[in-house]
């Protein structure tokens, strides 16, 4: 039987087994639904229980009363990794003693009111309303709107050094909503799952370069978001290759990279016709040049996803034979390649964001201290919006 007060207390995969009074407040003892868990290492899925431990978190308060909640903080055992494993609750961060809706409460209250008067007003100490305001500024104060089209890209922190920071830009706005300091995919999904779900939702794509950890983050965190990989960072695999094409071939003319790579469209008849010279030079090269404009027009011209793949397939086809390499990272990434057909979305914006970003980071911010940095690289954007 479905008790009333599991409405009332609204919150996923729980269900109220009873509740009772002590002394000015009323507790609620929970059950969890879910009979398993996925485990946080394997990503199996366990049943077998090991332990349950209940622990006491604070709510928000009902009809005027300080609310508490009893929740049987369960361990199960992992036979594939063989570890015990603790289950993390959504409406829970790790080992807070409130709920995340109350933490966000209080939060909002502090920042209308103060300290002094939000601590009196629910019985709590300063230290305990500054802990909360301290691990609720950790999410809560960013630049996220609700947006359909985010941006992800990595940035490092020092100019040619392996120390990622993972930049998340909206693309409509122009702005970067979110910094998280790893590059690590299951770092990333955890920070950025502490943003609501309503505001995930509604994200519909995010344009991503071809690193191989960026899908998973989004089947994990967008579910409702389509990736495409951004139309430059494709071009720029198929220019790259017939740059080498052009060294290979032994063509060196001076401005000649250029006037292969820029879009024949946008040269002028000049341009044009020193182009043809260079051309001239090689056949092979006159081939993969054709190939690349080609490939620019399948982009330019294609109006659905559907023709776009059509098109990109037969060019695949036609280009193992100068563009091996680059045909077969297109090949793993034809569905987002595609994807960009749905509404011709790129991430052109974030290359001027990410220079920002590279700025103020490099710029010697706050190293030991990444919330600082964040704070401030947020800043930056907040007000540009
Ligand atoms: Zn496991």
């Amino acid at each position: 039987m479905e008790s009333p007060m599991t409405g009332l207390i609204n919150l996923p995969s729980i269900s109220v087994v009873s509740s009772f009074s002590v002394e000015d407040a009323i507790c609620f003892e929970l059950k969890i639904l879910a009979s398993s868990m996925a485990c946080p290492h394997c990503g199996q899925s366990t049943k077998e229980l090991h332990q349950i431990r209940p622990i006491l978190v604070r709510d928000l308060p009902v009809f005027g009363q300080p609310a508490y909640l009893k929740i049987p903080r369960r361990n199960f055992y992992c036979r594939h990794c063989q570890k015990y494993v603790t289950e993390r609750l959504e409406f829970l961060d790790w080992r807070r003693p409130y709920t995340k809706r109350y933490e966000a409460n209080i939060y909002q209250r502090v920042l209308q009111q103060n300290v002094a008067q939000v601590s009196r007003e629910e019985g709590l100490t300063w230290a305990q309303v500054e802990g909360i305001f301290k691990s609720v500024n950790n999410y809560v104060k960013t630049n996220w709107q609700p947006a359909e089209r985010l941006g992800m890209d990595e940035v490092s922190k020092k100019k040619g050094h392996q120390n990622f920071v993972t930049v998340i830009s909206d693309l409509e706005r122009g702005c970067l909503i979110e910094a998280i300091d790893s590059h690590k995919q299951k770092e990333i999904i955890e920070f950025l799952k502490k943003q609501p779900e309503s505001v995930r939702d509604c994200v519909k794509e995010v344009s991503v370069d071809m690193w191989g950890g960026f899908p998973k983050v989004i089947e994990e965190v967008f579910p409702n978001a389509a990736i495409v990989i951004d139309r430059f960072h494709v071009m720029k695999l198929v220019n790259g290759q017939l740059n080498k094409i052009r060294r290979l071939a032994g063509v060196k003319p001076a401005g000649s990279r250029y006037l292969l790579l820029k879009n024949q469209a946008d040269l002028t008849s000049i341009q044009k016709e020193q182009l043809a010279l260079i051309l001239k030079h090689s056949a092979c090269l006159s081939i993969a040049y054709e190939m690349k404009e080609e490939f620019r027009e399948i982009y330019e011209t294609s109006k659905t996803v559907a023709e776009g793949r059509s098109r990109m397939e037969k060019w695949l086809e036609s280009a193992e034979l100068f563009y091996a390499k680059t045909a077969r990272t297109i090949r793993q990434h034809l569905v987002g390649i595609c994807n960009y057909f749905m509404n011709r979305t790129t991430s052109g914006v974030m290359e001027g964001i990410n220079n920002k970003i590279k700025l103020i980071m490099r710029n010697g911010y706050g190293f030991h201290n990444f919330d600082n940095l964040r704070s401030r690289l947020l800043g930056c954007f907040s007000s540009s919006g």
